[in-house]
C-alpha cells in the first residue's frame, strides 16, 4: 500500500511523537527526498552463501507487508561480524537440506550484533527496482511480504540495542524504497500466521518500532537512547537472559499451498 504521508503524519500527531512545531518541516524534508539511506547490508557473497537450487521468482511490485520474525535459535552473545556470517549460512543449511527449499526462506537477516546480511538470491536486486524477490517466511503471504529474520528467540526477553538500531535502519530504508506506510506495512509473524513468532518481546516493541522509522523517514536522526528506555522496562535479566528456543530455526508457518509461483 503506498505511503499516505499526510495520514502517517496525523498518526504521529494523535500517538504525540513529532513534537509541536517541526512536523510539517519533517514532511517537506521526507518529500524532498531526504529518506533513509541503505544501510551497511552483507551481501551473499560476503557470507559465502551457496547457491540456490532455482533462482528466485521476481514479481514486478511492491510487497505489502515487512514480516519480522526472529530466528528462533539461542540469544548468544557473541556480535561478531563473523557469526553474523555463520548464522546466515546455518539459516540457509537448514531451509535447503533440512525443509528442502531452493535458497534461504527470509530475505533478510539481522544478528544480535546488530549486522544485516541479504538473505534470498535477489533480494537486493530487486529492492533496489522496487520489485519483490519471493522468499519462504510466512505461510500463504510470500508474494506480498519481505521478511527479516532477527537473531535470537524473544518469548521471555527483549532483543539487544545494536540489532534494534539495525532493525530501524533496514525496515526505514524498506518502507522508503516501496513508499509504504511503516504503521500499515511492518508486522508480526503472528499477525499473518498461527505462530508465537516473533516473541512476546519483540512483539511488543512493534509500535516503538513503527515510530522510529517513521521518524527516519522525516529524516530524523535515530536515537538509540529511546531504545533504552524501552529496554529498561523489561525485567532486570532482560537481554542477559540465555533464552533457548524448543525447536531451532523453526518460527512458524512459512510455505503454504497458494505460495506455490
Ligand atoms: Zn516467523
Amino acid at each position: 500500500m503506498p505511503l499516505d504521508r499526510r495520514h502517517a503524519l496525523t498518526l504521529g500527531f494523535s500517538l504525540g511523537l513529532a513534537g509541536a512545531a517541526v512536523p510539517l518541516l519533517g514532511a517537506g524534508t521526507a518529500a524532498a527526498g531526504v529518506g533513509p539511506i541503505r544501510p551497511r547490508i552483507h551481501e551473499r557473497l560476503e557470507w559465502e552463501a551457496r547457491d540456490p537450487r532455482e533462482i528466485a521468482t521476481v514479481v514486478r511490485r511492491a510487497p505489502e507487508f515487512i514480516v519480522i520474525h526472529h530466528t528462533a535459535t539461542s540469544n548468544t552473545m557473541d556480535d561478531t561480524l563473523e557469526h553474523a556470517y555463520r548464522l546466515s549460512r546455518a539459516i540457509q543449511k537448514h531451509h535447503m537440506r533440512r525443509n528442502r527449499w531452493d535458497d534461504i526462506g527470509e530475505q533478510f537477516t539481522v544478528s544480535r550484533g546488530g549486522h544485516i546480511m541479504e538473505g534470498r538470491n535477489r533480494t537486493l536486486y530487486a529492492v533496489s527496482r522496487r520489485m519483490h524477490a519471493v522468499g519462504a517466511h510466512t505461510a500463504d503471504h510470500n508474494r506480498s511480504a519481505i521478511g527479516i529474520e532477527n537473531e535470537g528467540t524473544y518469548a521471555r526477553t527483549g532483543p539487544p540495542l545494536a540489532l534494534l538500531g539495525s532493525l530501524v535502519k533496514l525496515t526505514a530504508w524498506l518502507c522508503e524504497q516501496y513508499e509504504l506506510n511503516p504503521y500499515e506495512a511492518i508486522v508480526g509473524h503472528r499477525d499473518l500466521n498461527n505462530t508465537r513468532c516473533p516473541g512476546d518481546y519483540l512483539y511488543e516493541l512493534l509500535p516503538e518500532l513503527r515510530e522510529r522509522v517513521w521518524h527516519r523517514m522525516l529524516g530524523r536522526r535515530f536515537d538509540p537512547a529511546a531504545w533504552e528506555l524501552e529496554q529498561q522496562s523489561f525485567p532486570r535479566r532482560g537481554v542477559l537472559f540465555a533464552e533457548r528456543p524448543e525447536r531451532v530455526f523453526d518460527h512458524g508457518p512459512a510455505l503454504g499451498v497458494s505460495d506455490s509461483p
